[in-house]
């Protein structure tokens, strides 16, 4: 197989089948890395009937799509992922191979690296070819410094965060897609019963284009009712710090954070949350930041475009109410 030396991207696929936004981002990432090293670009997907989405990917950017096909990878298991890549990387050696910052990315990409001693930067928040080399930038100290960062085994690894790359418009000329049946030789030790997404469903957090989110200061579960509707008139989804994930008031997928989840919606609004540096590297990628919060020397205001200072009891309930007269067609909700 050719493609050593090329940028290769694993792509995951979004409910619907096709290609999930970080993986389209990361084939405009990695065309720019390609372009800048002078090498081909191709797209690794896994699964079952995924022609569609493998040429989609072909379509936006991929010199080469490699289709890595069998029944079992229709859901993420590890121990099948990790032997069907193993498999493949026998064949060549890429420069780099880049993944979504995802649950699939965070498993693999460090059992994979693991496996074939390769270099692995975690939580990029950039990349760029420099002098011939990659360099990857990554947040450290909690979020308080960026660090960049070269690995210098053959082959490098990184997983990325959303928002990063940028989806390229398809092309007219698509790349080339091979299917490729894998084949296991261990048996599985283990089998995915299935797969929970109902509260994912709920808070599909890092695609939604506005971000309502709430911290400690909603004082309980009654708040985020209010922070759900507001974030259904919008079209956005529902986030939290850390406190009201702890307390129960919020499902642990709505976690925004160092610890939780890495957003970059175009709007993210912040309600009774203090802007701890944890939070804020959750977040501060976001295109506008709205505050909402009743202490005027609340950090938050110090990293928002817009800031109301008063009591989200107050705030919200008229937020709410002039949004609705505003726009009163928009009152179904679009994640709910
Ligand atoms: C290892 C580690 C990892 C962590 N990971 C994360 C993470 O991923 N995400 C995360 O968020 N945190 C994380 N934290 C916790 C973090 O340090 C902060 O404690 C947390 O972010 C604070 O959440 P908060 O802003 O909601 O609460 P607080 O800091 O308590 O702020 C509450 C805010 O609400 C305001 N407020 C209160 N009542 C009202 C009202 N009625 N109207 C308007 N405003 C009001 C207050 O003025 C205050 O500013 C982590 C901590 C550690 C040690």
């Amino acid at each position: 197989m050719e493609g050593s030396g090329s940028v290769v991207i694993l792509a995951e696929t979004a409910e619907s089948g096709a290609p999930a936004a970080i993986s389209l981002e990361l084939l405009g990432l990695g065309r720019d890395l390609a372009d800048g090293l002078g090498a081909d670009l191709s797209a690794v997907i896994l699964g079952s009937g995924m022609g569609d989405a493998a040429r989609e990917l072909a379509a936006r950017g991929a010199d080469e799509v490699i289709q890595l096909e069998h029944a079992s990878l229709s859901t993420y298991n590890p121990e099948l992922y990790q032997e069907a890549m193993l498999g493949l990387l026998k064949s060549f050696t890429p420069r780099v191979l880049l993944a979504g910052h995802t649950a699939m990315g965070q498993d693999l990409l460090p059992r994979l690296a693991f496996s074939l001693s390769c270099g692995l930067v975690t939580d990029c928040v950039g990349a760029r070819v420099e002098g011939g080399q990659i360099l990857f930038v990554r947040p450290v100290y909690g979020g308080n410094a960026l660090a960049t960062q070269r690995v210098t085994t053959a082959t490098a690894m990184a997983t990325v965060r959303a928002r990063v790359g940028e989806a390229k418009a398809p092309t007219a000329t698509p790349g080339e897609v091979k299917v490729i049946e894998a084949s296991f030789a261990a048996p599985v030790r283990l089998e995915p019963k299935g797969r929970e997404t109902l509260e994912d469903r709920e808070c599909p957090l890092e695609e939604a284009p506005v971000v309502v989110s709430g911290g400690r200061g909603m004082g309980g579960e009654e708040g985020f009712a209010l922070l759900r509707e507001l974030a259904s008139l919008l079209g956005g989804a529902v986030g939290a710090s850390r406190p009201p994930v702890d307390s129960g008031w919020a499902p642990s997928t709505c976690q925004v954070g160092i610890t939780g989840k890495v957003v970059a919606p175009d709007i993210y609004i912040a309600v009774a949350i203090s802007g701890s540096t944890q939070h804020l590297s959750g977040m501060s990628e976001a295109g506008k930041i709205v505050a909402i919060n009743k202490d005027p020397d609340a950090y938050i205001f110090k990293v928002s475009d817009y800031g109301v200072v008063g009591d989200w009891k107050q705030v919200l309930p008229a937020f709410t109410a002039a949004l609705r007269e505003a726009a009163p067609e928009q009152g179904g909700a679009r994640w709910a």
